[in-house]
């Protein structure tokens, strides 16, 4: 049952003709007020797909409302909190980017999404953690500057013939650096029979003892058409959260229970109510990178189809 807050935030959304989008990681009372959740890919898509509502209320990091607002230009996106950034995504401004092009002028720039509107003006293409290697693997080059995330690289040098260069060094999202394989083994120990799903953030060690690598959006379908009955599962707590909402009958366990992502938790119901009354804090992006980080976006959309 909904609390008194959420029921008027639910009826502020409809007054404003309003949508509310969250990520994977938000907390279950956000999750139960959400009009759509998902990973940064249905996101994305999901996005591109808003013609008949007024007012966005994104309740992600920073990099996916600038996404939002990059394929939604004249709708009105807010942020409930401004300070909800993904560190990861700042760990590759797009001078660094420039910097590896003129070092590699043949390679091809594939960029995770979760990197700033400036950096996605710099790259060929975009790609999530759900289709980044169909993304490498779809273009000709042979050579790929791949960033920021250099355990997502590691993941799709292991799968694909081409050189991965990843930018810059030591990318990484400090959440999915929490797990261990002691941790996921000591679990499995007390659930021989729970596949470990992780996601490809994690270090590659972690990823040597997954039963597969899957982005949450992967996880979820997994765990509702697989017969096993128990799941261990390494990415953000709240993925389980939205896991145990969605299919209750099935087992789903954190492989790392403090693998929080701070930044996501910013956003509260207080501060998502005061988004819809405000309509603040709104996202854009400059004209001129906006139109170029367009053209990565809508490549990766067409490349992923
Ligand atoms: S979980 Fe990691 S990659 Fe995702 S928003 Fe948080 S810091 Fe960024």
């Amino acid at each position: 049952m909904l609390n008194k807050l959420q029921e008027e935030i639910l009826n502020l959304k409809k007054e404003k003709n309003a949508i509310i989008l969250s990520h994977n990681y938000q907390t279950k009372e956000i999750q139960e007020i959400a009009d759509f959740m998902g990973d940064s890919l249905e996101l994305c898509i999901k996005a591109s797909q808003i013609d008949d509502k007024d007012l966005v209320v994104f309740c992600g990091v920073d990099f996916m409302a600038e996404t939002a607002f990059i394929l939604n230009p004249d709708k009105k996106i807010v942020i409930p909190d401004t300070g909800a950034e993904c560190p990861m995504a700042h760990m590759l401004p797009a001078p660094e980017v420039r910097k590896a092009k003129e070092k590699y002028p043949d390679a091809a720039v594939v960029l995770y999404v979760n990197t700033l509107a400036e950096a996605k003006a710099e790259a060929d293409v975009l790609c999530t953690s759900a289709n980044a290697l169909k993304i490498v693997e779809s273009l000709e080059e042979d050579t790929i500057l791949f960033g920021p995330d250099q355990n997502l690289a590691w993941y799709v040098a292991q799968h694909t013939d081409k050189e991965i260069i990843p930018i810059p060094e030591g990318g990484h999202c400090y959440v999915h650096k929490m797990f261990t394989p002691a941790d996921i083994l000591f679990l499995k120990e007390e659930h021989p029979e729970a596949p470990v799903l992780v996601h490809p953030e994690c270090n590659p060690e972690v990823q040597e003892i997954a039963d597969q690598v899957l982005s949450t959006g992967g996880m979820l379908q997994e765990v509702a058409e697989s017969e096993n009955e128990e799941f261990i599962i390494a990415t953000e707590v709240d993925m389980v959260t939205r896991l145990k909402r969605e299919i209750p009958d099935k087992k789903t366990m954190p492989a790392f229970e403090e693998a929080i992502c701070e930044n996501m938790k910013l956003h509260t119901l207080e501060k998502v109510k005061n988004s819809l009354i405000n309509e603040e804090f709104l996202v854009t992006v400059p004209e001129d990178i906006a139109a170029k980080a367009l053209k990565s976006v809508k490549r990766m959309l067409e490349l992923s189809k």
